[in-house]
């Protein structure tokens, strides 16, 4: 069977994502992000044809590029993505774990890990082709489910041959809170779990903390799906989150990310732990904001656990400058094979 994959946009550094796929003479495109920052180049969808569009999550550089898209072209996604489309955009449901068939092709799906409704993709054509789109396997709230055998996999490498445990990350980030703090987060995702987790953390600090309305609508959200779709054993502490007194003045806020800057917080200093925009950096550099990650996307052992697991003969580290260095450190004594900077993958 004919196999064609060409990233559009996503390979070689952190960029909207957009993958084409074509097989049994459809054409599918895997998310149509839109740019992380202004000035980012985002101009993958001048002149594509395609059959339909999925959807992994709500994140900008996923979903950002519908609108650059035909409206009547087929999308699907799931019903807590489908909240972040463009108003009236239509769009068909995409199972938040199992199987349909889209353009003749089938596809099946998985809890990702990493979002509220988000999904990574398989597609049954070719020996299995699977995309992750943004997952991580140490959510505390969010599962990741295990996928299919696929013999070609295009792989969340946002993080490089980064390694480091998220509870060393937990750690990190609790020694920054000892001053008046406020933790900018996307609100579907890290969001989340950081506010079971500050929820614990603030009394043994001895702390005041306290999470915004967008934050609160999520942990609401993710309440509403079925239990299936979350880690056992949270509920509880979710709804005492959501019952419980908040204090007047907080010394720490989550708050959904809204591109704040320090003079919108001007008795809080801003920590970042997630991508930083070129602003940002400068920021940082400058000594105006502080920076310590949160891990929500797959670090090097869990890359390396999924390619097993896949038993894929071709990777496709996404979203990385290390393209090269993954591809190397992913190499296993059984002689995987590994696709090199090429955007094809062709079979
Ligand atoms: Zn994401």
């Amino acid at each position: 069977m004919s196999l064609r994959i060409e990233v559009l946009s996503g390979l070689g550094g952190k960029a909207p994502a957009a993958i084409l796929v074509e097989a049994k003479g459809k054409r599918l495109l895997l998310d149509a992000g839109g740019a992380l920052h202004p000035g980012q180049s985002n101009e993958w969808a001048a002149g594509l044809d395609v059959d339909a569009v999925l959807i992994t999550h709500d994140h900008i550089d996923h979903i950002g590029g519908v609108t650059a898209l035909p409206g009547e072209l087929p999308l699907y996604c799931t019903s807590p993505v489908a909240a972040a489309l463009p108003p009236g955009r239509d769009w068909r449901p995409l199972p938040e774990r199992g199987e349909c068939r889209i353009a003749g092709i089938p596809v099946t799906t998985g809890q990702a890990g990493h979002s509220l409704g988000g999904v990574w993709l398989h597609l049954g054509v070719a020996g299995g082709v699977f995309y992750s789109g943004d997952a991580c396997l140490e959510s505390l709230l969010l599962p990741f489910d295990e996928p299919p055998p696929a013999r070609v996999a295009l792989l969340d490498a946002s993080y490089g041959i980064y390694d480091v445990p998220q509870a060393q990350c937990r750690e990190a980030i609790a020694r920054r809170l000892s001053e008046p703090r406020v933790l900018p987060v996307p609100a579907s995702g890290r969001a989340l779990e950081m506010a079971l987790w500050l929820d614990t953390l603030a009394p043994r600090l001895g702390i005041t903390w306290d999470l915004d309305s967008v934050c609160r609508k999520g942990l609401e959200a993710l309440l509403e799906l079925p239990r299936s779709l979350r880690r056992v054993g949270g509920d509880a502490a979710i709804r005492q989150l959501l019952d419980a007194p908040r204090p007047t003045s907080p010394s720490l806020w989550l708050v959904a990310d809204r591109d704040d800057d320090p003079h919108d917080w001007p008795a809080h200093r801003l920590l970042h732990t997630g991508y930083l925009t070129p602003r940002r950096q400068r920021q940082r550099v400058a000594g105006e904001v502080d920076w310590q990650r949160w891990n929500v996307h797959l670090r090097l052992s869990h890359l390396r656990a999924l390619v097993r697991q896949l038993g894929a003969r071709q990777v496709v580290p996404l979203f990385t400058t290390d393209v090269r260095e993954v591809n190397e450190l992913l190499m296993t004594p059984s002689g995987l094979m590994m696709a090199t900077e090429g955007s094809d993958a062709a079979g």
